[in-house]
Formats: C-alpha cells, structure tokens, sequence
C-alpha cells in the first residue's frame, strides 16, 4: 500500500518534453526503463568505484554499486510505503555523472575546469547526472537527454552548489533549482536514494578493502558497529572462519541499519504529521539514521577516510587516475578534433571536453590517454584480489 506522503506518478510534474502514456508503464517506471536503456548506464559496469577496474573482477563497479543502492532503497521503501519504481529510477541513474577513476577523476576534473573557467561552477558530479540525463543522452528523435519526470530529476541533483542552483532557476523551467534557494526537502523518495546511497557504500567498502588486503578484520573491531555484530556472529558461529565471518557481520550491520532507518522515518513522519508530497518538501529530512545509528555510522565513514581512502596504496592509483584525466582534457583543449565527433553545439570546449571524458569508461580513458600522449602509464602495485 502506497502512503499518502509517497510519491504519486498521476500526480508528477511532469516533462521537460510533452509526450503520450505508455501503458501499462506509468511515468516513474517509465523513466527506470529510460535509464536502464541508456548508454550512460551501461558504462557504469567500467567506472571505478573505489578500487579501479582492472584491479579485481570483484570489487564493486558503479554499476553494482547503483544496484545495490536500489535493492536497499526499494527494500525501506516498501516498508515505508513509499514509490518503489521512483526509488529504482533514481537510485540507478543517481551515479550517472561520475566520472572514470572515481572521486579522484572527479577532482581533476574539478579542477581543470576551475582553471580554464573560473566563473564557470567547475565539475560536479552530481550536476553532471542530470546533464546526463537532461542533455547528453542522445536516444530520442524529438529531444536531447532522456525526458525524465521532474521527481526522478530532482532524486538524481541530491546535492547542488548555490552556483549551479542559480544556474538552474535562470535556465530550467521546470524549477529544479529553486528548492536548494528555498531549503526545501526533496521526496522522501529522493531522500531515500541519498542515504541508501551512504548505507551501500560503507558497507560494501569495508567489504572490497578486506577482500584487497588493505583492510583487516581485526582493525575493524575499533568500530563499535561492526564490533557488535561481530561479536554475535562469533558467539552464535564458534567454528565460523574466513571471509563468511565478514560476510554475516555485515549483513548484519545492514540490517540494522534498514530497520535503524525505517523506525526512525517512521517515528519522524507520525511526529510531524506528515500527510502528503508537499508536507514532506516543506520538513527537515525526514528519512534518517536515529542518532545513535547516526554516530555509529560516522564513525565507519572516518575509518574508512583514514584507513582506505587514504591508504597509501589507493592513493598511488587515483594519483596516476588525476594525472590521466589531467593530460586528456589538456590534449582536448589543444586539438578539439580529437574528441571523436563530438558536436560542441552551444557548450565552451572546456565543457565539451568535460563532458567527453566524464562520459569515458576507465579503460577506454586509458585507451584515449595512451593514444594521445604516446605514453602507457604504469599503474602501482595492484592490490591482492582474492577468490
Ligand atoms: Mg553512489
């Protein structure tokens, strides 16, 4: 049963791009076929999550990570009664606008941008998302970009500079921008995405810096999130061993932090009334962790800054990963013919060629670089992926 605050597709705002129904789909499912088909998708399978592609065939890509983020977003919003299909939408085109290599691809590219154009907001990834879906798809007869609702568009920018909100009230009709001006909430749907999008990530961190070496089960045991579930296991499963004690602790962890989200929402919507969509835009973010689970998750998301990010040996790739996406935007900028048929159409070619490359799959950014520079880089020692 739908809830009177989930989101309703007969009551959407609508297009960018009139267009007919397409029964028996509504507008939302609509917009999850849309992105499933689109070419932005299937590049995610080769964008690096944390670990870079070539490392190991287990480590999670963005495309697993998107994945990952729809099961748990689709499983608290059922138990919310919020709008599975919008959740599906916007948890898999949420990663869109990432770059290759990364947060440390997204960061040259920031900063490239920043350089050429000061003035000109740089790189988001996050606003990259919806370029992507409102402009760089190029799919349909009678439009750019894939025509999504207004509600899939506004979960896919959860995060947006003041510049780029600016942007998008003076340029984007359907009022995409205003509700960051204004402080307004998005969907619960949209808020959904956002922190089954943080739930997914450190949990399955954890999981590919142990299976790379670089983390160890023992150093996990300073987070008392993790210690406590640990614990359990290896009272409950004495004889347990190897990479299933990890396995069922996260789980574990996981689980408490779905029932964590969906008591506390719960709790949060019955306190404040919360009735219908325009009530949730006018709260505070109503999907969130309790306190407690709040502090506990912090703290993983600190461990982790300091113990993966930052660990030396990741931190040696995304280096090599800047200095990839560096080289190609300055050949870009010297010779814009060699990005293969891209029409600049009214974009700087800056952005074009910012577009391009956050467009590229790691290793067709690999391709492109070694073509370019003559050079193949040698990355630094790979981590141990094991089984
Ligand atoms: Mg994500």
């Amino acid at each position: 049963m739908r809830a009177p605050y989930a989101s309703d597709p007969a009551a959407s705002r609508g297009r960018r791009y009139g267009e007919a129904a397409s029964p028996p789909r509504d507008d939302f499912q609509r917009d999850r076929d849309r992105i499933v088909h689109s070419t932005a998708f299937r590049r995610l399978v080769y964008k690096t999550q944390v670990f870079l592609n070539h490392e190991g065939d287990l480590f999670r890509t963005r495309l697993t990570h998107s994945l990952e983020v729809a099961q748990l977003g689709r499983s608290i919003g059922r138990a919310l009664g919020l709008n599975e299909d919008l959740i599906e939408a916007v948890a898999l085109a949420h990663d869109l606008g990432h770059t290759p290599f990364g947060h440390a691809g997204q960061d040259a590219l920031h900063e490239c941008m920043s350089t050429v154009d000061p003035d000109g907001g740089g790189f988001e990834h996050n606003f990259q998302s919806l370029r992507v879906v409102d402009r760089l798809e190029e799919r349909y007869a009678a439009f750019d970009g894939l025509n999504l609702t207004f509600e899939t568009r506004e979960g896919i920018l959860k995060h947006c500079s003041r510049r780029h909100a600016e942007w998008l009230v003076a340029n984007d009709p359907t009022g995409l921008g205003r509700r960051f001006l204004e402080r307004r909430q998005p969907s619960l749907e949209a808020q959904l995405c956002n922190l089954a999008d943080e739930i997914a990530y450190n949990a399955h961190d954890i999981d590919d810096g142990v299976r790379s070496g670089l983390l160890a089960l023992d150093q996990l045991e300073e987070l008392t999130l993790i210690r406590r579930q640990l614990d359990e296991v290896r009272t409950a499963h004495p004889a347990l061993t190897g990479r299933r004690v990890l396995f069922e602790t996260l789980r574990r962890v996981l689980s408490q932090q779905v029932y964590d989200v969906i008591d506390t929402t719960r709790a949060a919507l019955a306190e404040h009334r919360v009735d219908s969509v325009e009530a949730v835009r006018a709260q505070s973010v109503l999907v969130k962790f309790s306190p407690e689970m709040r502090r506990l998750t912090d703290e993983v998301q600190r461990f982790l800054r300091v113990n993966l990010y930052r660990h030396p040996q990741v931190v040696a790739t995304t280096g090599r990963a800047r200095e990839v996406l560096r080289e190609l935007f300055e050949a870009y900028l010297a010779d814009p013919a060699q990005m293969h048929a891209q029409v600049l159409g009214d974009r700087s070619v800056a952005r074009a060629a910012a577009d391009y490359i956050a467009g590229m799959t790691d290793r067709f950014a690999l391709q492109e670089h070694a073509r370019l520079t003559g050079r193949r880089l040698d990355w630094p020692a790979r981590p141990r992926a094991a089984d």
